[in-house]
């Protein structure tokens, strides 16, 4: 389906989803709103091919950047003040724009569905259980048509397979990625690899 088609129908938020797009639009740059567009169009694809609700999957995805742009002392305002894990602060946009976008879901445009709200927060590290929409999330952000990293390919030969083999990739390749580039890791990005990882091995 085409995302521009998809009527909201007031299940998940009182806003329409023009109303939406043009709320993130002004939060960021055209290239970003871009990628949000794409991650929108990967993840109603997932949700038709996996059964879940294309319109909470358009939600999540129209939110998941919401605050990657926003100033950063603003950000660790919200992260104390709403009690989130204090060590979010430490590791910049990168880590604290899913937390706060999820904070900005629930705020400025009134979703309570916990499961779009924690698609939202776990999309740049995952999580140690995920919701099927969670997965999409997650996996569309890493695979949308617009990513042209070496390996992205096969992460997308997955998605089309299993979502949680997909996910995994994406944690995997994550963490290989980080200690390359030589950046210091979240410790929840840890936790969820150890979890994900000892599922693995039980299988
Ligand atoms: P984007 O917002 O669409 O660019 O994508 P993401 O939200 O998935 O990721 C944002 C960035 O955070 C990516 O460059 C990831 O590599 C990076 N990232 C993910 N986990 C960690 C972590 O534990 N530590 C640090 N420093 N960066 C991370
Ligand atoms: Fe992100
Ligand atoms: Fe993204």
């Amino acid at each position: 389906m085409k995302t521009s088609e998809l009527a909201y129908t007031g299940t998940y938020t009182a806003w329409s989803r023009e109303g939406i797009v043009s709320e993130v639009k002004q939060q960021m740059k055209t290239s970003r709103f871009e990628h949000v567009l794409r991650v929108e169009q990967c993840a109603v694809r997932l949700a038709e091919k996996y059964g879940a609700s294309a319109e909470a999957c358009s939600l999540a995805a129209l939110l998941h950047d919401y605050a990657k742009e926003h100033d950063v002392e603003e950000m660790k305002g919200i992260i104390l003040r709403e009690g989130m894990d204090p060590e979010l602060v430490h590791f910049g946009s990168e880590i604290m724009h899913g937390p706060v976008g999820a904070y900005y879901a629930e705020k400025k445009f009134g979703i309570t569905d916990e499961e779009i709200l924690n698609a939202i927060r776990q999309h740049t590290i995952g999580g140690i259980e995920m919701s099927l929409i969670g997965k999409i999330i997650f996996v569309a952000d890493y695979i949308e048509a617009g990513r042209t990293f070496k390996g992205v390919e096969e992460a997308r030969e997955l998605a089309g397979k299993n979502l949680d083999e997909a996910a995994y990739y994406k944690i995997e390749k994550t963490i290989i990625h980080l200690v390359k580039k030589e950046v210091p890791i979240y410790p929840g990005t840890i936790y969820v690899y150890n979890s994900w990882i000892q599922r693995k091995a039980g299988k």
